[in-house]
Formats: C-alpha cells, structure tokens, sequence
C-alpha cells in the first residue's frame, strides 16, 4: 500500500507551524528552525499524536474497547494515549515505571483527568513484568467480551511510524510552497526511537539529501541505531519502500542522556533556559531540553558544521515541566 492509502484518523491540528529561530541561530552559528509539534493540539500536544492517527485507525477498525500502554510517570505518550481512547470511547489503562506517586503533577495529573485506570509497577521490576502486565489487562478485557489493544512504550511499531513519515511528507510541501530548499540536518529526540525511524523513512523520500540526527535521551539495552533501523525497515515495507537500513545509516548520538531517562540533566536545564530567555520557547526537562543541549554540543564541536540549516523537531513534553520546579528554578 501507498502511505495515502494506510488508514489513518485525524486527531492532530496539522499542519504543525515552522517557527525562526533567530537568536539562538546567531549564537550557535547555524540557521536554526522549530518543527512546533508541541502544537499537534491534541491532548496537550506532541509527536504522540502523529503516531497515534495510524494507530487508534487499526484500533478502531479491530472494535477496541480497551486501550492498554505503558511509560514513565511522565510519559507524554501515555497521556495522549488516554486522551486518544476517550476521543474515540474507549477505557484507557496505563501501566506505569514507577511507585504510586504522593502528588500527581504534569502528565499523571492529566491522565488522572482523562480518567485513566492507572497501574504503577516498581522500576527493579518493571522490565521483566511490563510485557505480562499489560497482557493480564488484555485478557481481562477479552473475557469481558471486549477487545483490547496493547500500544507498546512511545507508540514505537513500524505502523505508528508512518506518522512521521507523513510529517516529512507536510514539511517538504511546507518547504515547497515557501520555496526554502531542504534543511541540512533533521534533528530530533530519541526516546522509544519511532520518531527518528519514521523521519529516517520520510526523508528518503521526500528529502533525499537532508541527514537525519538524533539525541537520545535515555539508554537502551540493543543499540538504538541496531532498533531503528529495523524499525524502518518493517515501516517502508508497509507502504512498498523497498529501501533497507542498516545500523551503520543511523546516526544517534548517546553522550546527552545525563543521569537517566526522566532524570534532568546539567545540559538540558541550561537548554531550556536558553532556549526560554532567547526565544520564549518551552523546552522539558525529560526530551527536548536534553536534545536541544546535544545538539548546542555537536554544533560546538563541528559535528553539524557551522552555517547549517538545522531543522530540531519540537516532540512536545511541556506538562513535564511542572514537577520539576525545584531542579529548574530552586524555589
Ligand atoms: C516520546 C517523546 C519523544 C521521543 O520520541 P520517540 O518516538 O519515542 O523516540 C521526544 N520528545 C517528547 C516530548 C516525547 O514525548
């Protein structure tokens, strides 16, 4: 199939705006631009809901009742999951990497008002009962009467890929129509990896000379380039992209995680004054200011050569702010 002909239900405000930046591009000597897809609108925003437009269309054709995914307490994907489920009635479950927390704030206050049935697992034992959690969720459903749908961490399948493959596609028309040439480099978090794996898809085709870079800000047990590449793979092939990756065509970078995944860093924190001060754009303590403080690096350090044009793909987080006063500010 063609990616027009995959099914796919509006959820996002698109197209997402491109915003100048122009202080912090005379700082970093690059020409730098914002993909807003913190501005994808729905559900508090964010790359999430791309994905999800592929997703929740196979969810809604198999009849699904029960909407079942998983992530950090902060995890944006899991909010915009919750919201997606109720969008189209469906009970959302959430199981999350972490104890019951004392005070829901940022995205657990809003999974809390999207009325999702939350579940917390201890992290010593998340990764070995994650998978037979959200299965007993699905059981349960099932012997119900009603069926379910396990949407893995971040929404990161080869079908919730495509929605950044059809991001591509809106940007090259972006582009287009204000006759601006491609960007040098696609910059972009990596997380789950579906981001950076649907990008990497999209701009071969539409964008065949701009290089597809991501930060990643948590760790991964198989090499992100070794996932990401698979990922893309399997994703092409469902819209008959005969193209194939190997590790060695990914290129992310893994030195701006900080202390962990969910865990702000020194880097990031300063990325996200930065980039409030200079521009009044909001960045997170968890995603993009980490990303943003990478990519300040590797244009500091020739990486990214002085005078590109750099393209960073804004996935949205701005609710995962609010727990971290302390750690950004003080009191
Ligand atoms: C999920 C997320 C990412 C990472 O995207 P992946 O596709 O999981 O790699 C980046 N930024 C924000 C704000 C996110 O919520």
């Amino acid at each position: 199939m063609r990616l027009e002909d995959i099914p796919r239900i509006p959820l996002g405000f698109l197209p997402t705006p491109i915003d100048a930046m122009p202080r912090l591009s005379r700082e970093l000597g690059v020409t730098l631009s914002v993909k807003r897809d913190d501005f994808t609108g729905f559900g508090g925003g964010g790359n999430k809901v791309r994905k999800l437009e592929f997703l929740m269309a196979d969810a809604i054709a198999k009849n699904v009742k029960v909407l079942i995914t998983t992530g950090g307490h902060q995890s944006n994907h899991a909010r915009m999951c919750a919201a997606a489920a109720r969008k189209f009635g469906m009970h959302p479950v959430l199981v999350l990497r972490g104890n019951r927390p004392s005070e829901f704030q940022g995205n657990l206050l809003l999974d809390r008002l999207f009325g999702a049935e939350l579940e917390f697992l201890d992290p010593d034992a998340y990764f070995t009962e994650i998978a037979p959690r959200m299965q007993a969720h699905a059981d349960a459903a099932e012997a119900r009467g009603e069926a379910a749908y396990i949407i893995p961490v971040g929404g990161a399948t080869p079908l919730g890929s495509l929605g950044y493959v059809q991001a591509v596609k809106e940007l090259s028309e972006q582009y287009a129509e204000t006759g601006r040439k491609a960007p040098d480099f696609i910059v972009a978090p990596v997380g789950s990896g579906g981001t950076i794996a649907g990008l990497t898809i999209g701009v071969s085709l539409f964008w065949p000379e701009t290089k597809v870079v991501g930060i990643a800000v948590t760790g991964s047990a198989v090499p992100f380039t070794q996932r990401i590449a698979v990922m893309a793979n399997a994703g092409a092939k469902l819209i008959d992209v005969t193209r194939e990756w190997q590790s060695d065509d990914i290129w992310i970078e893994t030195d701006f995680v900080g202390p962990a995944y969910g865990v702000p860093s020194e880097a990031g924190n300063a990325a996200i004054h930065a980039a409030a001060e200079k521009e009044g754009l909001l960045l997170d303590p968890v995603y993009t200011g980490k990303a943003v403080g990478g990519l300040m690096s590797i244009i500091a350090s020739g990486k990214i050569p002085a005078g590109s044009d750099v393209l960073f793909v804004h996935c949205g987080g701005s609710p995962a702010l609010y727990p971290f006063t302390q750690q950004l500010v003080g009191n």
